[in-house]
């Protein structure tokens, strides 16, 4: 279908998109890479009056290494998280979800900023985002504010991001010594959404799991952490049995949808068997 008319602007500053925005009102919305949003506009799911194309922001894109903390730009796109060095080395969780995101094709227009923006609870990238306690940084008219991950997916793709503001970008804290990490998706094909999802960074020392986090996709309205699962974990041997029991809990506080690829006691096992994977690949066990 061809979208609803609307307006076009392409700001050359950070400082101008917010301004346009402002001026745009509940009405207006970002484009970044187009991969969610364009769907929506032809299905005109979404009929906005003013779109304001940050995609030639420069200084919205890259890695920068800042001590304990990775500043990672909302432009990035998902093929650049994935192939980006420091990434790889200090936060490779993130690496390893982006390259399970859809197909190249995708890969390479859609951003980190995107999905996180969108905040589709089956989108992979959220419940990563949610395991690694990442903190978004947004822009407005007021100026810079950051929100942590536990405070910006607030509902079905609704986030803590004003009207008016821009994200723009993302700060993850680098895995330490004695960190793994792993993200399990279970999709019925190759490059399709996550039926659900499991990302787990654990901890081990002296044979146990001394801490662990874990971001569920695709098990409530927003990206879930799977807090009991995490403080069973936070207790157990680092064996296989040790975190199959602690994976036990990983449904506890859920939502899972019902839909035409499972029902919710579905997703509740899958959750559960996905977690116990991805805690013993994140403990090396
Ligand atoms: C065929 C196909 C398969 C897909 N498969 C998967 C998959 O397997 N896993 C997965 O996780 N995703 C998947 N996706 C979704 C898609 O990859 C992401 O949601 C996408 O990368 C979003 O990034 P974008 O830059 O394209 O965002 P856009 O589509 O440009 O924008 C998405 C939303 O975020 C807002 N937004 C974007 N950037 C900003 C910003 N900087 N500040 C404020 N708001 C902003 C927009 O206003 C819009 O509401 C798929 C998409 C397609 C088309």
């Amino acid at each position: 279908m061809i979208p609803a008319k609307f307006d076009y602007t392409k700001p050359g500053s950070v400082s101008e998109a917010v301004s346009a925005l402002a001026g745009g009102g509940e009405d207006a919305k970002v484009i970044a890479g187009g991969q969610s949003l364009l769907p929506l506009l032809r299905l005109r799911l979404s009929f906005p009056d003013l779109l304001v194309d940050v995609g030639g922001l420069g200084e919205l894109r890259g890695v920068r290494d800042e001590g304990d903390t990775l500043w990672i730009g909302a432009l990035t796109t998902h093929d650049e998280v994935v192939r980006d060095p420091v990434i790889g080395q200090h936060c490779g969780l993130l690496a390893e979800a982006a390259a399970m995101v859809a197909d190249p094709a995708v890969r390479h227009r859609g951003t980190i900023g995107g999905s996180v923006a969108h905040a589709d609870p089956a989108g992979d990238i959220p419940a990563v985002v949610a395991a690694l306690d990442a903190t978004m940084i947004a822009q407005g008219p007021g100026g810079e504010r950051a929100i942590g991950a536990g405070e910006f997916f607030r509902d079905y793709l609704t986030t803590a991001l004003e009207p008016t503001e821009i994200l723009t970008g993302l700060r993850v804290p680098k895995f330490g010594p004695g960190w793994g990490y792993r993200y399990e998706k279970f999709h019925l094909t190759a490059q399709a959404w996550a039926i659900v999802g499991v990302a787990a960074v654990a901890r081990r020392a002296d044979g146990h799991v001394a801490e662990a986090r874990i971001g569920l996709t695709n098990m409530g309205v927003v990206p879930i952490r799977a807090r009991a699962a995490e403080a069973a974990a936070a207790d157990a041997e680092a064996t296989t049995q040790g975190l199959r029991s602690a994976a036990e809990r990983a449904d506890e506080g859920t939502q899972p949808p019902s839909d035409l690829h499972g029902g919710s006691d579905y997703r509740r096992h899958l959750a559960r068997v996905l977690t116990a994977r991805a805690l013993a690949v994140a403990s090396g066990v």
